[in-house]
């Protein structure tokens, strides 16, 4: 297929870690993302008080938007150090304690209660721990997730979704014979396929 180059390509944890610490993350939008202001509505579809999920969340500054807005975010992270300066780059203070659920990850905690941002894989999680979400803004998530690790990932995201809830997806669109990414290419007709 067309994504055959990409199907087999890994990027590991390790790698990711890596690339925070070399501050090499091109990815991360200082002035947040256009598309979640240009289909907030979509999002909120005239709800408030939302429950929204992050997944693989780095240092997004739409967490500290959708908060100010009054909605409650959470998001999960393998990098420490992403989270760390999300808070420092916010200037908002936080606590940090054990998930005990899950062996070596830690819960950030914005001490105004609305931001929870969890310190390990996104694998790891599960509604019982997390609890399920009106909204999810997926932007530099699946197209990050491994390709292998896709269904994997969106069964997940699946679960973790209530009834009513919204999903902003965010996918890049090019050709993936001339690049190898990242991110990695997600065609629509795949997009379909994971999600039904
Ligand atoms: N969504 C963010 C970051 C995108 S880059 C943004 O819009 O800026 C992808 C991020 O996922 C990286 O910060 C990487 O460290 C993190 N990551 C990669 N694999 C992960 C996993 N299995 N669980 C949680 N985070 C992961």
């Amino acid at each position: 297929s067309d994504i055959g180059s990409q199907r087999d390509r890994v990027v590991t944890q390790e790698e990711w870690l890596q690339k925070w610490e070399m501050g090499n993350i091109g990815f991360h939008k200082e002035q947040g993302h256009p598309l979640l202001q240009k289909h907030l509505d979509v999002l909120l579809n005239g709800r408030s008080g939302l429950r929204v999920f992050f997944p693989l969340c780095g240092k997004a500054v739409e967490m500290k938007w959708l908060a100010d807005m009054g909605h409650s975010v959470v998001g999960v992270e393998v990098s420490e150090q992403a989270l760390q300066e999300f808070f420092a780059e916010h200037n908002l203070p936080y606590c940090e304690e054990p998930v005990p659920e899950i062996s070596g990850a830690k819960k950030f905690q914005s001490t105004s209660g609305n931001i929870s941002l969890y310190c390990c894989s996104i694998y790891d999680l599960s509604s019982s721990i997390v609890g399920k979400f009106d909204g999810v803004w997926d932007r530099g998530a699946l197209v990050a997730v491994n390709p292998r690790d896709r269904q994997r990932y969106v069964s997940l995201m699946i679960t973790l979704m209530e009834k009513n809830s919204s999903y902003l997806l965010v996918t890049v669109s090019y050709d993936p014979n001339k690049h190898k990414g990242p991110p990695f290419y997600v065609p629509e007709s795949e997009i379909k396929g994971l999600f039904g």
